[in-house]
């Protein structure tokens, strides 16, 4: 990325800062990766995502669960359904 992302003034090399509005260029990299990526584990796409990505996908499933749990709202009880749902496609697409 060589341009600055909040007023795409060109970007010098080794800068930090931008000359023409003062922002941070690391910063609003790392303000704008961290929104992402928690923007992403609230989707449920992202959640299979990460079970899917991980190693061990027996305990992603569980982690996951214990989440859901915990969060208890009717979106986190949804969760859980579909989480119960694919559980049960795997076992089934198994036997
Ligand atoms: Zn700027």
């Amino acid at each position: 990325m060589n341009t600055c992302l909040v007023c795409g003034h060109q970007r010098a090399e080794g800068a930090v800062k931008c000359p023409q509005c003062g922002s941070f260029y690391s910063k609003i990299a790392e303000l704008i990766a961290e929104q992402e990526a928690l923007e992403e584990m609230q989707t449920f796409r992202g959640r299979y995502k990460k079970i899917l990505n991980s190693g061990d996908i027996k305990q992603a499933l569980l982690d996951e669960l214990k989440s859901a749990k915990a969060e208890l709202t009717p979106q986190g009880k949804f969760a859980l359904f579909v989480i119960f749902v694919f559980v049960f496609a795997l076992i089934v697409s198994v036997l």
